[in-house]
């Protein structure tokens, strides 16, 4: 596909001697939101990683706007405008939400303040004097989302933002999605819910076993159920 944003080729990825990632061709243009599926221990998380050149052992070729990111030392990845809000969610929990919004540096241009952090989260506002250890399981995913946001990012990689939450909440996530899609950032998510992330999706993704097995638009889920529930294991 020319003109992606991010365009991963024949990614190969290891952890140790355990090779993990197979080839994995993956584009992502300006703007689009692409979910990634996959029951557990099919490579989501790893493709993640390996992007973000947090897992060092790779081959292939990952390009952020033509640039290639395979060369980079992890601390410039970040400023290419790559944000991660890994599935752990990375804040600090000893921190108020507020410090925690102020801590993030500025990695690129066109970061919110966090005037506009509480705008599009206004829980995060109502709890801005409250530690990270506090707050609920939504709380803490909207926090590390809002941090990633400060840095300027313009795309996204979200490990699991719904995951543990309760529907409500996951609600509420996916509404902050469609506000940031609204806003032109670019999403990368991988979720297992993918009745979550059909509201969202462009386009999908199906991994297993460390390989890309399938992609189509988010439009054609619906014809695609048996393969999903094959791949997902549901
Ligand atoms: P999950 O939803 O469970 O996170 P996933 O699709 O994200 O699933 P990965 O976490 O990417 O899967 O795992 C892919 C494979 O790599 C699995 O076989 C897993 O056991 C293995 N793996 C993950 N982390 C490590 C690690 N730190 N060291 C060695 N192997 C790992």
């Amino acid at each position: 596909m020319s003109n992606a944003l991010l365009e991963v080729r024949a990614l190969n990825a290891w952890y140790g001697e355990s090779h993990v990632l197979h080839g994995v061709d993956l584009d992502i243009r300006e703007g689009e939101t692409v979910t990634l599926l996959g029951r557990n221990g099919a490579g989501k998380t790893t493709t993640l990683r390996a992007i973000m050149g947090i897992l060092r052992r790779r081959e292939g070729a990952i390009r952020l706007r033509g640039r290639d990111l395979l060369a980079l030392p992890l601390h410039r990845v970040a400023q290419t405008g790559l944000g991660y809000v890994p599935e752990e969610r990375g804040i600090f929990a000893s921190l108020s939400v507020e410090e925690n919004l102020a801590l993030p540096p500025k990695v690129a241009d066109g970061g919110m303040s966090i005037e506009e952090i509480y705008h599009l989260f206004p829980n995060l506002y109502e709890r801005r004097h409250s530690q990270g250890t506090k707050l609920s399981g939504g709380e803490q995913q909207m926090l590390a989302i809002a941090r990633i946001l400060r840095t300027g990012a313009s795309l996204i990689l979200l490990d699991e933002p719904t995951e543990g939450l309760a529907p409500v909440i996951v609600q509420r996530i996916g509404d902050v999605l469609v506000a940031l899609k609204e806003r032109g950032m670019t999403i990368l998510l991988v979720e297992q819910n993918f009745r979550f992330a059909r509201k969202v999706a462009d386009r999908f993704y199906l991994m297993e076993d460390g390989r890309m097995v399938n992609s189509f638009p988010g439009n054609e889920l619906d014809s695609h159920m048996d393969e999903l529930h094959s791949v997902l294991g549901v």
